[in-house]
């Protein structure tokens, strides 16, 4: 998106803060080639819940989904995830998560804009559920339709490095890769033990570092730990992340095999408050 775009939904956003009622129209005319009327009203709500003052601008533009750097009230930097269309190719990527898990099945079908904002409210819910079990992941914040709003990892609108490009810019020493090693090893057995969920995409592509710590992101396909396939998705995990280290970085790694049998074998830790049982909020 232009940034002569995002000046003018400030803009309008700014007036529209100054004038309690604004007539549809005037506010549409203005900003209806930049998002969708849907989404422009979904933004104006979280500006109106004071979640949200001001959206700055693009931090990744993916296929299905915008991340912007946005300001809170307060002053603080936030991540905003807007989804903003669904190809076929979602659809398609999304069912071998959502096929036999009895919370989610039935979404496959829905319409285009109900089944991203179920899509949105599911990657709130899981980013929660991690976040109240301890694991290092973007703090929920709000969300609203399609839009959800989280702590933003980096500062000043620059993000962090994702855990791959740390390692391109040889920023990733092998001290450094070792700890990261262990804590995403850790945090993948907490989403498991006390949040219940198992990540099911997670690679050095879904891992930023700030400050030498890790973050998990892009949560929205994680799984129940009942998923049928729930043992497969996290064997992946395991595997991915435990490749990138041994065959990427060059240290030495723990078998994921081991790895895997250590978690699933381990009992339940006591759970954390405000992640109660399965259920989903
Ligand atoms: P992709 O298809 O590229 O994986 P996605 O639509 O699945 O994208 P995410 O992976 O959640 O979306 O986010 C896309 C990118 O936005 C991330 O790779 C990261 O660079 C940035 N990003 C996501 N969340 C945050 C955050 N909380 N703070 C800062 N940057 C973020
Ligand atoms: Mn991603």
């Amino acid at each position: 998106m232009a940034k002569k775009d995002l000046k003018k939904i400030e803009l309008e956003m700014r007036r529209v803060e100054k004038e309690d009622r604004i007539k549809d129209k005037d506010l549409f005319e203005v900003v209806e080639e930049v998002f969708d009327r849907r989404t422009v009203l979904s933004i104006l709500e979280l500006k109106r819940r004071g979640c949200l003052k001001t959206l700055k601008g693009v931090v990744s533009a993916g296929k299905e989904a915008r991340v912007y750097w946005g300001i809170a009230p307060d002053g603080r930097d936030l991540a905003v995830k807007i989804y903003l269309t669904v190809t076929a190719e979602f659809r398609k990527s999304i069912w071998k998560y959502i096929k036999g898990d009895p919370r989610y099945e039935w979404i496959g079908k829905l319409p285009r804009h109900k089944l991203m904002s179920v899509w949105a409210r599911k990657e709130f819910s899981n980013l929660r559920r991690l976040y109240r079990a301890g694991v290092a992941v973007p703090e929920p914040i709000c969300y609203n339709e399609t839009i959800i709003v989280m702590s933003f990892i980096g500062e000043k609108g620059q993000r962090a490095p994702l855990l791959k490009e740390l390692l391109e810019a040889g920023e990733l020493s092998h001290d450094l890769a070792k700890y990261i090693l262990s804590k995403v090893l850790e945090y993948i057995k907490i989403s498991y033990t006390r949040a219940k969920l198992i990540h099911a995409d997670l690679s050095e592509y879904n891992v930023m570092v700030w400050k030498n710590e890790p973050y998990i992101i892009d949560v929205a396909q994680a799984v129940r730990v009942d998923h049928p396939n729930a043992l497969e998705f996290l064997r992946r995990d395991i595997h991915n992340i435990i490749r990138f280290f041994d065959e990427e970085v060059g240290i030495d790694v723990p078998d994921p095999e081991e790895v895997l049998k250590e978690i699933v074998g381990s009992e339940y830790e006591g759970e954390a408050e405000g992640v109660e049982g399965l259920e989903d909020e």
